[in-house]
């Protein structure tokens, strides 16, 4: 039977600066016997998850990120993916308490600063408690178990320069050590990881999506991530930028500079042929939306690369939600990593870019 098992329903949750991710366990090998015995809470939770694709104003199935016939802890099922964002927490936990959730003794696996930061608050509304694990174990072991579960989750960008062929290509990660993670989210952490259990977190930076996002609402007035990637895909950031030609007029032959490689972000405006109120003129919102996201993609990838080599490691694993319909910055990043590594570093990508810490914490689920 069952019964080592931890009671339904089975969560796990990351509550990240910016985003809660949830993922959700949707048993679907249940006898008769079991489904007999089920309390009404617990049935009408699971067809109100899977039934709907939109929670609330804010809350969002990813109903592409589907994960179906995963077998954990000896039951079949189906992984629910779901976002929505940190600050909608205590509207989120409303609703929950709406459809009953509160009747449920349950505890819900979490990680993220979040799982620290609204304990209180999930115990009081939802009678919830938090089972808390550590946002790095849980990212490695979400990764680890998506990698084996779908045999497509890992991929790398061919051609990221040439919009005509460039496409994306399945990359085989049956033997990963050693790489490195960069978990691009709200900021940005890098792993080097070397067995399935021996990791180390050997840098950051606090310019990463979050930035990208503030930056570009305060530059060009747009209000959420989908429209400031729109904006960017409509953009040119060399109307923006300064580049190497704006400087030698061409390459910097000498040490290997193309004349198109920016030289320095945002100053296309300071000196050059045109004066700087007619050429700031020309630039328009798509423009500084381009400019931004390549400033903090390029920054990333320079910080990726130097990690990369301090730890003698060549394949990269780029991740986390700033990389959500962005193949703007994924390409760049590709690029940039073969460009500078001069061919020996390669940049891999997952399908469930921003969701390896939440599946990680329901794989720890213990009760
Ligand atoms: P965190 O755990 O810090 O919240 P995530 O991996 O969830 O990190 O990534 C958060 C980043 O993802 C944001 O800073 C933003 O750049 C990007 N992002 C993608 N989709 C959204 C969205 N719908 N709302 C807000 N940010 C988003």
């Amino acid at each position: 039977g069952f019964t080592d098992a931890p009671s339904m329903p089975w969560f796990g949750m990351d509550i990240g600066g910016s985003l809660c991710k949830l993922v959700y366990f949707e048993p679907k090998d249940i006898t008769k016997d079991e489904a007999d015995s089920e309390v009404e809470t617990l049935r009408n939770i699971r067809r109100y998850l899977t039934k709907n694709s939109a929670y609330g104003k804010t809350g969002h199935r990813d109903t592409h990120l589907q994960m179906d016939d995963v077998y954990i802890r000896g039951r079949r099922g189906t992984l629910h993916f779901i976002r929505f964002p940190s600050s909608e927490m205590v509207n989120f936990l409303a609703l929950a308490k709406s459809k009953g959730m509160a009747n449920l003794v349950t505890t819900v696996c979490a990680t993220g600063g979040g799982a620290f930061k609204f304990e209180e608050d999930f115990r009081r509304e939802v009678n919830m408690k938090l089972e808390k694990f550590d946002e790095f174990d849980s990212l490695l072991k979400g990764l680890q178990f998506a990698d084996a579960q779908n045999p497509s989750e890992c991929y790398y960008w061919a051609n990221p320069t040439d919009d005509a062929c460039c496409s994306k290509v399945k990359y085989d990660f049956s033997n990963p050590y050693p790489f490195l993670i960069v978990n691009i989210g709200s900021g940005v952490s890098v792993l080097a990881v070397y067995s399935a259990t021996d990791y180390k977190r050997i840098s950051g930076t606090s310019l990463g999506g979050g930035t990208f996002l503030g930056l570009c609402c305060l530059l060009t007035g747009c209000n959420t991530f989908e429209e400031a990637i729109q904006l960017a895909a409509e953009g040119d950031n060399t109307r923006v930028d300064k580049l190497v030609r704006d400087i030698y007029g061409g390459d910097y032959e000498r040490f290997g500079l193309p004349g198109d490689l920016v030289a320095s972000s945002f100053s296309g405006f300071s000196f050059g042929q045109m004066n700087s109120r007619e050429k700031r003129s020309k630039v328009s919102r798509q423009d500084l939306a381009r400019a931004t996201l390549v400033t903090i993609t390029n920054n990333i990838g320079s910080i990726a690369r130097m990690c990369a080599i301090q730890e003698k490691i060549d394949r990269v694993v780029f991740m986390g939600n700033f990389l959500r319909v962005n193949p703007i910055a994924m390409k760049l990043l590709a690029y940039a990593m073969n460009y500078w590594s001069k061919g020996t570093m390669k940049a891999l990508f997952l399908e469930h870019e921003g969701y390896f810490g939440a599946i990680g914490c329901l794989l720890q689920f213990h009760e």
